[in-house]
């Protein structure tokens, strides 16, 4: 019997999560479920699995959800804060914590997952993107599991040799990551026409379901960029060692080439739960609610190189990735910034790949390693973006 946290619990990883979760009640239990805003869905999902604890992130809902919990019946303690989330993600009782709150918010509850070592369900790629060694480090210190749940990674992590060590690709016989991705919803759309694109076309991705931010990145292929960053630490692998390949069906989740000429791959019908459920129960499968992938109706896969102009943000993001950790963590403030901005109609679409560009431009390169530099280096870009954002509206 696993033990678990699952901060995000109200989002689209979270919901897949308690779906897995709960095919299984003789394996899991939940400690602790959290969530932001969606108080009613919080708790329903809190009473539907016993969880001993609810987190409520916004200290302002508190007296609400208290509120609402006596209305609704609900058992679980209510907890609020960000001391909360840290201490739920860190409790003795806790085996596992699917990190799945989305950006930067997620960071300091998942370390605090890390360093008391947990198994972490590692979703909230920002987290990773913005800590890089300082996560990898207190890992190895506490000896933390780190299971990819980006599909992308959850697929390269089950293409690689089980003896794989961390950083060494070259002993494994391992020439380069082929990382994935769509394209998203405007791969074929003329780029003349890119300025006016509109949040609810931004929304719509073509194969996934998943949550607004990611799936704006996603059309930007922003995502695709913070995925380079974050396969680079997962794997110890180089920019050099990774190469992102369009596949718009999004079946194959991304590969591993060897040396020997074989590559392989892994696929499957887009459903998180897979990936889940490889994270929940490895080095087991169980079984997910997923349906079988028929390859009769799978029709014909395509592979394409990205064009650049079209995603500005993912040359941003390998980029960003070469120069360091202050320009990873800058680039990933400045987009959520722009992102947000974007989704509440301030500005253009067009706009978002600029300001994270400007963003990166004003701020002078330096060497960041502590906790603290990193979340000055975040404060700010969030800052300047913010700034560059009021210029243009
Ligand atoms: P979502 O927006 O659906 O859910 C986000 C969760 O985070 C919610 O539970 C919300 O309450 C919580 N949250 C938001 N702001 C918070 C704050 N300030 N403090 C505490 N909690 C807060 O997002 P999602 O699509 O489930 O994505 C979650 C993470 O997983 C992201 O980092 C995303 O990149 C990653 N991811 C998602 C998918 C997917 O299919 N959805 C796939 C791969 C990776
Ligand atoms: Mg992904």
């Amino acid at each position: 019997m696993q033990t678990l946290t699952i901060l995000g619990a109200t989002g689209s990883i979270g919901c897949s999560t308690l779906d897995v979760v709960a095919r299984h009640p003789d394996k899991y239990r939940v400690f602790a479920l959290t969530g932001n805003s969606q108080l009613e869905r919080l708790l329903s999902q809190a009473k539907t699995c016993s969880a001993r604890y609810v987190v409520i992130a916004d200290e302002s809902r508190y007296a609400d959800a208290q509120e609402l919990a006596n209305a609704m019946g609900v058992q679980s303690e209510i907890l609020c804060g960000s001391q909360a989330l840290e201490d739920v993600a860190s409790a003795p009782e806790v085996d596992a914590v699917m990190a799945a709150i989305v950006g930067a918010a997620g960071l300091l509850p998942t370390l605090a997952a890390v360093k008391a070592g947990k198994r972490v369900l590692l979703a909230n790629k920002e987290a990773l993107v913005m800590s890089g060694a300082l996560f990898i480090d207190a890992a190895k210190q506490s000896k933390a599991s780190i299971l990819p749940i980006d599909s992308e990674h959850n697929a390269i992590f089950q293409c690689l040799p089980r003896d794989f060590e961390y950083g060494n690709l070259e002993k494994s016989g391992i020439s380069s990551i082929l990382l994935t991705g769509s394209g998203g919803p405007f791969r074929e759309r003329p780029l003349d026409s890119f300025s006016s694109i509109t949040v609810e076309e931004a929304c719509h991705h073509p194969n996934w379901s998943m949550g607004r931010k990611i799936t704006v990145d996603s059309a930007t292929m922003m995502n695709k960029g913070l995925e380079f960053i974050e396969a680079c630490w997962l794997f110890g692998a180089s920019a050099r060692q990774i190469d992102v390949v369009l596949h718009p069906q999004s079946t194959i989740h991304s590969m591993v080439q060897y040396i020997d000429g074989s590559v392989i791959a892994q696929m499957g019908n887009p459903d998180m739960r897979t990936p889940i459920a490889y994270g929940l129960a490895f080095p087991e499968r169980i079984e997910a609610g997923v349906s079988p992938l028929d390859f009769m109706k799978a029709g014909t896969f395509t592979f394409d190189t990205p064009c650049h102009e079209r995603y500005p943000n993912l040359q941003l993001a390998i980029d960003a990735c070469e120069e360091g950790q202050a320009a990873t963590t800058r680039l990933n403030a400045a987009n959520e910034v722009s992102v947000e901005a974007f989704l509440n109609k301030e500005i253009a679409f067009t706009d978002i790949a600029r300001v994270n560009a400007h963003t990166l431009d004003q701020l002078e390169p330096i060497n960041v390693s502590t906790l603290q530099q990193i979340l000055e280096q975040d404060r700010l870009a969030r800052e300047t973006a913010t700034t560059l954002i009021r210029g243009l509206r």
